[in-house]
């Protein structure tokens, strides 16, 4: 059994992680500021409203639960709003991260895992992309994640931190159970609004840009269950406890789908057709983000179980159809 405090404890990803540790036995204390979480998705009683930014906080949290390790996902995620707001998120970010990195070293909390992103390649050279591949992002959001990677770097060299950074493809799905699942304030993710609109709650899903250089035009992704996502935490997190490497571990399936296929496959799973849109193209959107993922499989035994579209889909599907408004609280 570990101690493990989860920042971001009350969001997407940061909730099934919390469930998937649960499962294991582990202690879980969440320490959440609500700005996006929800108080709804916390499946621990050990809950603290706060920032991770807080170092009396964070630091009371430490010496009373004997927090062993850290699961850092609490930031800010979206690329749109790192464009007009870059200050924002170096700050939110890069900077909490930073202060959060040295109050967990001050009080003794070597182990952590940090949620990181395929944001940081940019526009990748070659597809799969290797962990070793270079680090360009073409957003803030990216920027400030890669940022934070270098840090862990110094860190580890000035103090022996022990770290990894996640680095996600794109998390999709909801836990099989339906009590905890997707839901952004704004949504702007490709399966909440295909099946939203299979709801009736959005006239169309638009399609950003079929005139890419993939088979169908449109953009092609990795798209990896959430629950398979919080398992590659758990592995990681045991892993850094005993002899895992330290750096970064893309989190993927190594397989691809468009957004046509995407759209197709939803239309079988809810058993109705989904009214389209051709939009332009997003800016910033690689027309392929797909990830060579064998690190973490090779370092831990780690492998995606539910990520075949299909499954990711119909997961998803059960918790919008039983939450059609998302949490209540
Ligand atoms: N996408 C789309 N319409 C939407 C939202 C997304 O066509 O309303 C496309 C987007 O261009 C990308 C893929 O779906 O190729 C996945 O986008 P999402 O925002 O879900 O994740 P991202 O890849 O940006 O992390």
């Amino acid at each position: 059994m570990s101690v493990v405090l989860v920042t971001g404890g009350a969001g997407y990803i940061g909730s099934h992680t919390v469930d998937a540790l649960l499962t294991y036995g582990d202690q879980v204390i969440v320490l959440d500021n609500l700005s996006t979480g929800h108080r709804g998705a916390v499946l621990t009683e050990h809950f603290y409203e706060g920032d991770i930014s807080d170092r009396e906080l964070v630091a009371e949290i430490i010496q009373k639960h004997g927090v062993e390790a850290v699961i850092h996902f609490a930031a800010k995620s979206l690329v749109g709003e790192s464009m007009q707001k870059p200050d924002l998120y170096f700050i939110e970010n890069t900077g909490k991260t930073s202060q959060l990195l040295q109050t967990l070293v001050e009080n003794g909390v070597k182990n952590f895992i940090f949620s990181s992103t395929a944001a940081v390649y940019g526009i990748p050279e070659d597809v799969p992309i290797a962990e070793s591949a270079t680090i360009s992002p073409i957003n803030p959001y990216g920027e400030s994640k890669a940022m934070i990677e270098s840090i862990c770097q110094w860190m580890e060299q000035a103090y022996g931190l022990r770290w990894c950074a996640l680095r996600y493809f794109n998390a999709a799905g909801a836990h099989p159970q339906g009590h905890i699942g997707e839901d952004h304030t704004p949504e702007t993710h490709l399966i909440p609004l295909i099946l939203q609109t299979a709801l009736g709650q959005r006239r169309n899903i638009g399609i950003f840009g079929e005139d890419y250089n993939t088979e169908d035009g449109t953009c092609i992704r990795d798209y990896i269950h959430v629950c398979d996502l919080a398992e590659a935490h758990v592995k990681a997190l045991k892993g850094l406890l005993q002899d895992l490497p330290n750096g970064p571990y893309n989190i993927g399936t190594g397989f691809g789908f468009s957004v046509r296929e995407v759209i197709q496959t939803a239309e079988i799973v809810v058993g109705s057709s989904i009214a389209q849109q051709m939009l332009p193209r997003r800016e910033g959107d690689p027309a392929q983000l797909v990830a060579q993922a064998n690190r973490l499989s090779e370092a831990t035994g780690w492998k995606p179980k539910m990520s075949d579209l299909q499954t990711i889909l119909s997961t998803a599907w059960n918790w919008h159809n039983r939450h059609p408004h998302g949490y209540t609280e």
